[in-house]
């Protein structure tokens, strides 16, 4: 089922990056369809959260270096799984997250094809030297609807609702500080506190109608921590980190990248995580959700397959990044002029 629905995904990459090619690439990026009401957004084809579970326990049993660890429970007392490839304590060490946010899935479908593909091979000798930490819908509860709160006004069809909030109706990135919710404890306590992490990269959706250079839409934005209290070298190292990500998607037909305008909140794990462990950290902002009841926040499906590609780019170039070495000798400067997003004002 879970195999079947991935590959489908993939397919759909496929053609939109054969049309790309014979559009010019600037028109071409962001431009996968809107809401605006008529499009279709079903939540059904998305992996549920036992769906997850039992793609992740199959790829344990065929992948040898591969080990899932359960860090803790949600609200609802759903097991939480982080997913490591661990070769050398020496090694740097990097983590993906997706899914503080419950509405915002693909980045989820994108990492578990990601998980696949570390399988495969193609990555052979890449992990020798690098460590991955992988932990997938974070907030499992809101990623199911089941949640504490009314979700009746929520747009898109299916089976299930998905939301930003926790079960407690809590925003989980706002917790970084105070660590409150039980999401956010077994991501600090058995995560963060307790592995050597150098990179984070925290997984995001954005609105659909973000733009740069006017009228652009782009496929996504990106930031490293902005609060005064980080290190220096921990800013300089998630720069590079960005820089990385930028020269793997700017290139590709269907990837356009803004700043994302972030403030100084250490509460949020972009600036909290970089603040208190010394984590290189990139926030990571795709186009669209899954579910919202604002319909400017989300995004037809047939937008899936370039923004799941567009996450599995991105783990596979940081991944190897960090394995070689080459993360090091990033050139930032493109920092300074990448156009920061503004809302699309409707004409
Ligand atoms: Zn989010």
């Amino acid at each position: 089922m879970k195999k079947k629905l991935l590959t489908l995904c993939l397919a759909g990459t496929l053609v939109i990056g054969g049309t790309s090619i014979t559009s010019p690439l600037v028109n071409a990026a962001g431009n996968g369809p809107n809401y605006g009401g008529n499009e279709t957004i079903n939540t059904s084809i998305l992996s549920t959260y036992q769906e997850m579970v039992d793609f992740l326990e199959k790829q344990e049993a065929k992948q040898e270096r591969m080990e899932i660890e359960v860090i803790g429970q949600t609200v609802k007392g759903r097991d939480i799984h982080l997913v490591k490839y661990i070769s050398n304590p020496e090694n740097p060490t990097i983590l993906y997250l997706t899914q503080q946010h419950g509405n915002e899935q693909l980045t989820t479908e994108g990492t578990l094809e990601f998980i696949k593909h570390l399988g495969t091979g193609k990555t052979k000798g890449v992990l020798d030297h690098v460590n991955v930490l992988i932990l997938p819908m974070l907030n499992a509860d809101g990623a199911m609807g089941d949640v504490n709160f009314s979700l009746e006004d929520y747009i898109a069809s299916g089976d299930r609702h998905l939301t930003r909030y926790n079960a407690n109706g809590v925003d989980i990135n706002r917790d970084h500080i105070d660590k409150i919710e039980p999401e956010t404890q077994a991501l600090h306590e058995n995560v963060l506190q307790k592995y050597d992490i150098d990179y984070m990269i925290d997984l995001h959706h954005q609105g659909a109608d973000r733009v740069i250079n006017g009228d652009e839409l782009v496929s996504g934005s990106i930031l490293y921590p902005t609060t005064p209290n980080v290190k220096e070298d921990v800013v300089e190292k998630s720069k590079q980190l960005g820089a990385v990500v930028y020269n793997e998607l700017s290139p590709k037909g269907w990837a356009l990248l803004g700043k994302y305008p972030g403030g100084s909140a250490e509460t949020i794990a972009r600036n909290g995580v970089a603040v208190q462990y010394d984590i290189a950290t990139l926030l990571f902002e795709m186009r669209g959700m899954s579910d919202h009841n604002d319909p400017s926040r989300v995004i037809g499906q047939k937008s899936n397959g370039y923004l799941i590609k567009q996450t599995v780019n991105t783990l596979d170039a940081t991944l190897r990044a960090v394995a070689d070495g080459s993360i090091n000798n990033q050139d930032v400067s493109f920092w300074d002029t990448l156009p920061e997003q503004t809302t699309k004002t409707n004409e």
